[in-house]
C-alpha cells in the first residue's frame, strides 16, 4: 500500500502554519542556522547528491543548475524563484505559499548562501493577491527575526529578498520571459543559450528555480541527501506534491514519493466520483500528452511517464470521467494557449490561432473533411519550431487526444459535442 510522504505539507493542518511562530514551532529555520555553519560548496554538493530535480515541470537537476554558475567575478548574482504558477490544472505552489510561506523563505536564504547571492527575488502571479500579501508578511517577519537582512545570525552573510507580483501572463512563467518582466519589460522569452545561469537577470548569472524546488531544500539540509534519495526512484528521487483535480472524490494536494501511480493516488483520494469511471487524465498539466485508464499503473516519475509517451511536468493530475467530451476539453485548453501566446514567434502565434478555429468547428459539429489532418499538420509545424515550450505544450493535448479518441474528432464532422456529451453541472468541460 503506497504511503504519503508529507514534508512540505506536513504542517498544513497545524494552527496558523503560515506564521513565523507556527513555522518556528515545527522546527522552521533550524536548517538555515545549520547551513550558515557549512561551507557553501558543500551545500551545493549536498543538493546535487540528493538528486532533487526541478519541480516546475522540466525536472532539470537542481544542484547541477546551481553548479552552472560561473566563478565569482565580484559582480552580483541572483536567485529568482519562479512563483508564477499558471499551467492549467497546476495548483501546488500557490497552496504551498499560502500554507507554508516560510519554508520558501528559508529555502531562498539557504540557496542564496549556497550560490553566493545577496539579492533574491520571488516572482509571484499577480492575480493571487492573497499569496502576494502572505509572502510580503513572511519576508517582513523573517527580516525582523534576523533570518534575512544584514549579517544573518552573525554569519557575516547578507541577503535581501524582494517579492514581485507579475501582471498575470502565462508566458511570464517561462523563465526568460519572467526575467524580462522583472526587469520592467514586456515578458517575452529570450533565446537560450545563454541560459540564465550564465546571463540572466540584468545579464548577470542567475539561478531560476520553482517554488517547490527551493522549498524542498531546508528538509534536504536537515534530513540529508540519503534521506531524500530513500524516497522515489533512482533517477527521480524524493517527494513531490501531486495535485488531483476534476472528477475525483477528494481533490487536493497529495505529497508522495515520485514513482507513485495514479491508481494508488486515486485510492487515497476516494476514487473517481461515485458512479463514474476514468476516461482520460493529464499527468502534468495540460501541456503534457493526456493519458487514459490504460495508464493507471504508470509510475509517476520522469522516466516512466516519458517512456509511456507523456511527461511528468507539474504533477497536475486532472481527472476526467466518461461524461467529458475530449474535443471540448482540448478546445478549451487551446483557447487558453491561443490567448496566452506572446506572439513573438510565428509557429505559436499563428498555429494556436488556427488550431482554435478548427477545434471550435469540430466542437460545434461543423467539422470539415480533412480537419483532423489539418490539426495534426499544424501541430507538426509548431512542435520543435516554436521559440519556447508554450508552443510545444499547446500541441500535446491535441495530438494525444486524437491518438486515443480519434472517433470523437470524427464525430465532430456531423454531431456537436454538446449532443454527445451534454454539459451538466458536474461536467468540467
Ligand atoms: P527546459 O528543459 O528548457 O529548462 C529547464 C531548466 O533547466 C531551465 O531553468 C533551464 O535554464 C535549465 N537548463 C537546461 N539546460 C541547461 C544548460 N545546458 N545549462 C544551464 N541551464 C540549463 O524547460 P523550460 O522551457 O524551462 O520549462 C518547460 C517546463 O515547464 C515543462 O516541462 C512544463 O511542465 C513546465 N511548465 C510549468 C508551468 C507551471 O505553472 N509550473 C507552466 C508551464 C510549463
Amino acid at each position: 500500500m503506497a504511503q504519503l510522504t508529507p514534508v512540505l505539507t506536513a504542517n498544513w493542518g497545524d494552527d496558523k502554519p503560515w506564521t513565523l511562530e507556527g513555522y518556528t514551532a515545527s522546527g522552521g529555520y533550524a536548517a538555515l542556522r545549520q547551513s550558515l555553519g557549512m561551507d557553501a560548496g558543500d551545500l551545493v554538493s549536498m543538493v546535487k547528491a540528493s538528486g532533487l530535480r526541478g519541480r516546475g515541470g522540466a525536472g532539470f537537476p537542481t544542484g547541477m543548475k546551481w553548479g552552472f554558475l560561473p566563478a565569482p567575478d565580484g559582480g552580483p548574482r541572483y536567485l529568482v524563484v519562479n512563483a508564477d504558477e499558471s499551467e492549467p490544472g497546476t495548483c501546488k505552489d500557490i497552496p504551498l505559499m499560502l500554507a507554508n510561506p516560510h519554508v520558501l523563505v528559508e529555502g531562498v536564504a539557504i540557496t542564496s548562501y549556497a550560490i553566493g547571492c545577496h539579492h533574491a527575488f520571488i516572482y509571484v502571479r499577480g492575480e493571487v493577491v492573497h499569496v502576494y500579501r502572505r509572502l510580503l508578511k513572511a519576508v517582513a517577519d523573517a527580516y525582523a527575526a534576523g533570518h534575512l537582512g544584514k549579517n544573518i545570525h552573525g554569519s557575516g552573510f547578507d541577503l535581501d529578498v524582494t517579492v514581485h507580483a507579475g501582471a498575470g501572463a502565462y508566458i511570464c512563467g517561462e523563465e526568460t520571459a519572467l526575467l524580462d518582466s522583472l526587469e520592467g519589460r514586456r515578458g517575452q522569452p529570450r533565446l537560450k543559450p545563454p541560459f540564465p545561469a550564465v546571463a540572466g537577470l540584468y545579464a548577470r548569472p542567475t539561478v531560476v528555480n520553482n517554488v517547490e524546488s527551493i522549498a524542498s531544500v531546508p528538509a534536504i539540509v536537515t534530513g540529508g541527501a540519503d534521506w531524500f534519495t530513500s524516497m522515489g526512484t533512482e533517477k527521480s528521487a524524493g517527494h513531490g506534491i501531486f495535485s488531483l483535480s476534476g472528477h475525483v472524490t477528494r481533490p487536493g494536494q497529495y505529497e508522495a514519493p515520485l514513482g507513485i501511480t495514479l491508481r494508488e493516488l486515486l485510492e487515497m483520494a476516494g476514487g473517481v466520483r461515485e458512479g463514474h469511471e476514468l476516461k482520460f487524465w493529464t499527468p502534468g498539466g495540460s501541456s503534457t500528452p493526456i493519458f487514459t485508464a490504460e495508464h493507471l499503473d504508470v509510475p509517476l516519475d520522469y522516466e516512466s511517464v516519458g517512456a509511456a509517451g507523456s511527461m511528468l511536468g507539474t504533477r497536475a493530475l486532472q481527472i476526467f470521467d466518461e461524461t467529458t467530451s475530449v474535443v471540448r476539453a482540448v478546445a478549451r485548453w487551446t483557447d487558453f494557449y491561443a490567448h496566452e501566446s506572446c506572439g513573438k514567434c510565428t509557429p505559436c502565434r499563428e498555429g494556436t490561432y488556427w488550431l482554435k478555429q478548427v477545434l471550435h468547428r469540430l466542437e460545434a459539429g461543423d467539422g470539415e473533411e480533412g480537419d483532423i489532418d489539418t490539426l495534426l499538420d499544424v501541430c507538426d509545424n509548431i512542435l520543435g519550431r516554436a521559440f519556447c515550450a508554450l508552443g510545444d505544450g499547446a500541441t500535446s493535448p491535441i495530438t494525444s487526444a486524437i491518438k486515443y479518441f480519434r472517433e470523437e474528432f470524427e464525430a465532430g464532422m456531423h454531431t456537436p459535442a454538446s449532443e454527445l456529451f451534454p454539459p451538466n453541472r458536474s461536467a468540467l468541460f
